[in-house]
């Protein structure tokens, strides 16, 4: 008995955590104290995207708020089933740019890896949630993708992304560091991940040390919304990563009912800073079917740039910008 506590490894702790995640949005909003009527809750919409919330997450809503910013992005809601015109299946253009199964090469400098279709969380507004997912790992393609890397030295900086691709456990997270770190062109490896915030316990020990380790310079890019997603195990976890040679950038979706105010931006990016994170990009929606009533017009975006400016030192304000397909970057809209 007295062994178990030490067995139990951090990592098997997430991937309990993840299990018993919630799939039913019902049980959450049982939980909270709401009932479908109060939040526009509708369960057809699970067929198209699954609903899935940990629980580390979910204990963050605030209950008997049926608008809580939390539970909207994750919540299904009947105004997914109204189509809106210039709203599609794969807005950002990802299967053009997809250079081969699960390798985009969309800028210069830069190869962005699809590890795998998987997240910890489901958010409603996501422009993946109609993407056809090959996810590389497991698969022969991984090979194929590193092989391209190394033959394409203009290549400095490597994107794992997916789905979310922390989902990977560590022991084949760190074989594919090894595998990236013996590039010789490569420089920066870039992380894309909500987990370090949806489940804080995925910043494992051995996660820390694979990070730490290798010589490529790592940059983590989290995607918080809302300063009420940041508690005290993100930012402990937040603070470890930063400790292991991690710099941390965070990615925002301005999402209305969610963040379309410029102090709940304010205090995003405050709270971010307490954990460690500068703001990066402030994202306009991409046009994914099914996303329309999260939309904020562009007008409405850069006013609320211009008033964030006015409340925050310049290194706390993200950069306002809208992925077109095809442009070189990330279009900036002011
Ligand atoms: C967004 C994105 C990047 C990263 O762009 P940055 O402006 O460097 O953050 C790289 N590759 C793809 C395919 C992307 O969609
Ligand atoms: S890819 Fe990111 S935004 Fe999309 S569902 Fe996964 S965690 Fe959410």
């Amino acid at each position: 008995m007295i062994a178990r506590r030490f067995v139990k490894t951090e990592s098997r702790d997430w991937v309990t955590a993840l299990r018993e995640a919630y799939t039913d949005p019902a049980l959450l909003l049982q939980d909270l104290g709401l009932t479908s009527a109060d939040t526009g809750y509708e369960p057809a919409m699970t067929v198209k995207f699954d609903f899935r919330v940990p629980r580390a997450y979910a204990r963050r809503m605030n209950p008997g708020r049926p608008n809580d910013p939390l539970l909207r992005q994750v919540l299904p809601h009947r105004a997914e089933n109204t189509s809106a015109q210039g709203f599609n299946a794969d807005p950002v253009g990802d299967l053009a740019a997809m250079h081969r199964p699960g390798l985009l090469k969309k800028y210069h400098g830069r190869a962005l890896l699809l590890l795998t279709g998987a997240c910890a969380v489901n958010c409603r507004y996501c422009f993946r949630r109609e993407f056809p997912y090959q996810g590389l790992v497991g698969s022969p393609q991984l090979s194929a993708g590193l092989a391209d890397i190394a033959s394409d030295p203009s290549i400095r900086e490597v994107i794992l992304s997916g789905g979310d691709p922390l989902m990977l456990k560590d022991a084949p997270l760190s074989e594919l560091l090894q595998r990236l770190e013996s590039i010789p062109h490569l420089l920066r490896l870039r992380i894309h991940t909500r987990l370090p915030l949806v489940l804080p316990a995925r910043v494992t020990p051995a996660l820390l040390t694979a990070l730490a380790r290798t010589r490529l310079q790592t940059v983590l890019v989290m995607h918080v919304n809302h300063a009420q997603e940041i508690d005290e195990a993100v930012i402990t976890a937040s603070r470890a990563l930063t400790e292991h040679r991690v710099t941390l950038l965070n990615q925002s979706v301005l999402l209305r009912g969610v963040n379309d105010d410029a102090a709940v931006l304010a205090a995003l990016s405050e709270q971010l800073f307490v954990a460690g994170i500068l703001p990066y990009y402030l994202h306009m929606l991409d046009r994914v079917s099914g996303a329309a009533h999260f939309e904020v017009e562009e007008k409405t975006a850069v006013a609320l740039h211009q008033d964030l400016m006015g409340l925050l030192p310049g290194f706390l304000v993200p950069r306002l910008v809208r992925e077109v397909a095809g442009a070189p970057y990330k279009m900036p809209l002011r």
